[in-house]
């Protein structure tokens, strides 16, 4: 098999030989169909998240060894399997579920995988899909996705399960309520295709960049802001909704687009849920928790059951495809580039 592989943080990927992997007990070694760039390859790429005021989260001291190969949102053709695999044979299609926990503790086994403190996600922590073959751990993350393009459906593993854990964690229940998202690149947009499937309500959309406040609007957002001018933006929002969103997500993670979107709540009462790692820290006023009874919380990726339940969706045609852009393996450094400097609408999706 051929691997793009992190050589040295940050510099170009490189491709590297290495035997096909043979499967063992239960697992199973896919050949790779398509493999989505995540924004967050980026910051695994560079080795660190930045956590502001000069601190690093270096993910190095979390084990991760190079070379390595990045990619995880994986979709597949099984070519091979181990003696205790059942559920899938060669030739079969499925989307990798990445975010694999130990298997062996009580997290896991309630399904809550997110929680385990020893992961074994595909493409972070254990070699992924920037690859011709990816191996999974264990066949019981394997997705049918019978019907959907290949090219769409690999986003599902990481964008998509992002953007519904998030819209799960906003809590919006009733019609009357408006929900601000604060971005909108891959997973901004995946979760605004999603929005009408999973809360009521109406949706707002910040984003500076005209052409994805274009999409926005064509992906069903009931009103876009420009939040350059984060106080006109602030004033649009509460305008829109009469007085300010019950919740709020914010896709990009930095101070200005949190504190942006915690402004952009009404008074009291409502929910930031934090998913984008840009980086850099948030300094808010403490005695406003309690005033505003205000609630900011974060999310990361999605279940086993979220990926199921996209799936579900997308199969039931409730969700519009994202617009993805194919390109050849061998071009992964340039795509990178091209995500990193703000240049993509929707997903980039690696073909090996
Ligand atoms: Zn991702
Ligand atoms: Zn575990």
């Amino acid at each position: 098999m051929r691997s793009w592989q992190i050589i040295r943080w940050g510099e170009p990927l490189e491709p590297r030989d290495y035997p096909d992997p043979k499967p063992e007990g239960r697992q199973v070694v896919l050949r790779v169909l398509t493999s989505g760039i995540c924004h967050s390859d980026l910051h695994l790429w560079q080795g660190y998240f930045d956590l502001g005021g000069g601190e690093k989260l270096d993910i190095t001291t979390r084990g991760l060894q190079l070379p390595f190969t990045l990619g995880h949102e994986v979709l597949g053709e099984v070519v091979a399997v181990g003696p205790e695999v059942h559920e899938v044979r060669p030739g079969d299609r499925r989307i990798v579920y990445p975010w694999i926990g130990c298997g062996a503790c009580a997290d896991c086994a309630r399904g809550e995988e997110l929680l385990c403190v020893k992961p074994r996600v595909v493409g972070t922590w254990r070699d992924g899909g920037y690859s011709t073959h990816v191996l999974v751990p264990d066949a019981r993350y394997l997705v049918d996705y019978d019907g959907l393009d290949p090219a769409v459906a690999c986003t599902y593993a990481c964008s998509g399960v992002t953007a519904l854990s998030a819209l799960k964690k906003t809590g919006l229940s009733r019609d009357d309520q408006t929900l601000l998202m604060v971005g909108c690149g891959g997973v901004g947009l995946q979760a605004l295709q999603m929005a009408r499937a999973v809360v009521p309500g109406r949706i707002v959309v910040a984003e500076p960049d005209p052409a994805k406040r274009e999409a926005a609007l064509a992906a069903g957002a009931d009103h876009v802001v420009d939040n350059r001018d984060t106080k006109a933006a602030v004033q649009a929002v509460k305008d829109f909704s009469s007085g300010g969103a019950a919740a709020a997500i914010d896709f990009v993670g930095r101070p200005e687009t949190a504190r942006f979107a915690i402004d952009a709540l009404r008074q009291k009462g409502g929910t930031l849920v934090v998913v984008g790692l840009y980086g850099d820290r948030l300094v808010y006023p403490l005695p406003l928790f309690p005033l505003r009874v205000l609630t900011v919380r974060g999310s990361y990726v999605g279940t086993l059951e979220d990926l199921r339940e996209v799936v579900r969706y997308a199969k039931e045609g409730r969700l519009k495809p994202l617009p993805v852009k194919t390109v050849p393996i061998e071009h992964v450094n340039a795509a990178m580039a091209d995500l990193a400097a703000g240049r993509v609408t929707g997903r980039i999706v690696l073909k090996p």
